[in-house]
């Protein structure tokens, strides 16, 4: 018989010979760890330690771990019945798209597909074909930024505005173009964060000009930069990127694949900005991660130049399992329990909290910058407070790697080849109770207090 520990080893080395591993080259000395179990904010390795997950996966577990409602909504529906495709429809999609538009305060069309990627893929496929049979075929180039993600496929990646994610990769889907995001702890000296984010905003409108505006068919942006180092605009930025889109006949396409269902304190992160996106995509958050479901919202507006009654004027893509009957009851119950549970609110409130907290970090060395919205927190570290130079490689891992050893999993985001991977990100699930809270501030200030 193999003893417990047996086992357990024999899954680390089952996993380095069979599994290749995302984004992450098999480090021998720090191997990817193996999760067993999840409940509440955290986290137990096949080993039994328990760490506080405070990525929630990537940002994605909203609800939190091992919520037994959201297994059995899931279970219920694959016993009723477990697939239709899209080219049909079923009681979930339908009831999931009406409680979408309702948290939308709009009118949307709801197209279901599997991954924040591919709800991009849609989003610019739609926004192509819109301008085709809106009378203005030469509109087909995306705007978008530096330091964004926006997914790993190859128009999604073709977005993302980080070059060593591409690197080897290229060349991608043409017709993305890129401008730079508005990082407000680097605008420059004497400029107010207003007048800067006018000023980036402005860029936009610049690039659509030299570009010739009739080859323009959207801009896509996340309502604030996350995988690239918590990027948080000036209202009056993401208001006048609108009004620059509205001017040019530029769709505007919102990101919320991780902004999302209650991430940012509001239930979406466009919703903090007087905004009314053309169309929205989302992943991650609407499930909890607990399924795979993705979504692209397209305002009705658009959708009319679909619905003309003309030969191929309709959408001709499909997937296989967008819209999966168990994973939209999976997000109804999802979303039902960010509303009971009021997690959206607890989300706002827990990350005020959370920068009151920090603030004392402010005077730490290494300190340069504490950023954040809603439950989403990003700390920039840097050599030097007065050049900011980011932080090497050697700091950023030891603080990651003592806040791993004092039971918290923190995120390291930013841009490689910019040199900004200097941003340690907190994006814990919103259920977190007081006590996990409290977990998370005494590991930060213990973790920067022996590493001053
Ligand atoms: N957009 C954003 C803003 C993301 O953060 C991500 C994933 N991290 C994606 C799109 C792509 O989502 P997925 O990994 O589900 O394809």
């Amino acid at each position: 018989m193999t003893t417990v520990h047996e086992q357990t080893k024999s899954l680390v080395e089952k996993d380095r010979e069979n599994i290749w591993h995302h984004i992450s080259a098999y480090n021998e000395k720090n191997p990817p760890m193996v999760i067993e179990k999840g409940e509440g904010a955290w986290i137990t390795d096949h080993k039994g330690d328990r760490y506080l997950d405070g990525m929630a996966g990537l940002w994605a577990v909203n609800v939190g771990y091992g919520r037994e409602e959201m297994a059995q909504a899931a279970y219920e529906q694959m016993k009723k019945l477990a697939y239709v495709p899209m080219t049909q429809s079923h009681g979930p999609a339908i009831e999931l798209a009406e409680k979408i538009n309702e948290l939308l305060g709009a009118d949307y069309k709801i197209f279901y597909s599997n991954s924040g990627s591919d709800a991009n893929e849609v989003a610019f496929k739609l926004a192509r074909q819109y301008h085709q049979q809106n009378g203005e075929p030469s509109r087909y180039k995306f705007i978008s930024r530096y330091r964004a993600y926006h997914g790993s496929s190859m128009g999604a990646l073709a977005a993302t505005g980080q070059a060593l994610r591409k690197y080897k990769y290229e060349p991608l889907a043409p017709g993305f173009l890129h401008i730079a995001p508005p990082d407000n702890y680097r605008r420059p000296a004497g400029q107010s964060v207003e007048e800067y984010n006018i000023q980036r905003a402005q860029e936009f409108e610049e690039k659509i000009i030299w570009e010739q505006k009739e080859t323009i068919a959207g801009i896509i942006m996340e309502p604030l930069i996350t995988g690239g180092g918590i990027l948080i605009p000036h209202p009056i930025y993401v208001e006048k990127v609108q009004e620059i889109c509205k001017r040019h006949g530029v769709l505007l396409i919102i990101d919320e694949v991780i902004c999302g269902f209650g991430r940012t304190g509001k239930m979406f992160g466009h919703q903090h900005f007087n905004c009314k996106p053309d169309i929205i995509t989302m992943a991650k958050g609407l499930t909890s991660a607990y399924l795979p479901l993705s979504i692209t919202a397209i305002r009705k507006e658009i959708y009319d130049k679909f619905d003309t009654g003309e030969d191929n004027s309709h959408f001709r893509h499909v997937n296989t399992f967008g819209g999966n009957p168990a994973a939209c009851a999976l997000a109804l119950k999802n979303i039902e329990i960010l509303e009971r549970e009021h997690l959206v609110d607890r989300s706002a409130e827990l990350g005020d909290r959370l920068l009151k907290e920090l603030e004392v970090l402010k005077d730490h060395p290494y300190v340069g910058d504490i950023r954040g919205l809603g439950f989403l927190m990003g700390i920039e570290l840097v050599e030097d407070k007065e050049t900011k130079e980011p932080a090497t490689n050697a700091r950023m891992a030891k603080i990651i790697g003592d806040c791993k050893a004092n039971g918290l999993i923190v995120g390291r985001n930013g841009d490689t080849v910019a040199g900004f991977n200097n941003i340690l990100a907190l994006s814990p699930p919103l259920s977190c109770t007081d006590e996990d809270f409290d977990f998370i501030v005494a590991v930060l200030k213990k973790v920067f207090g022996e590493n001053e």
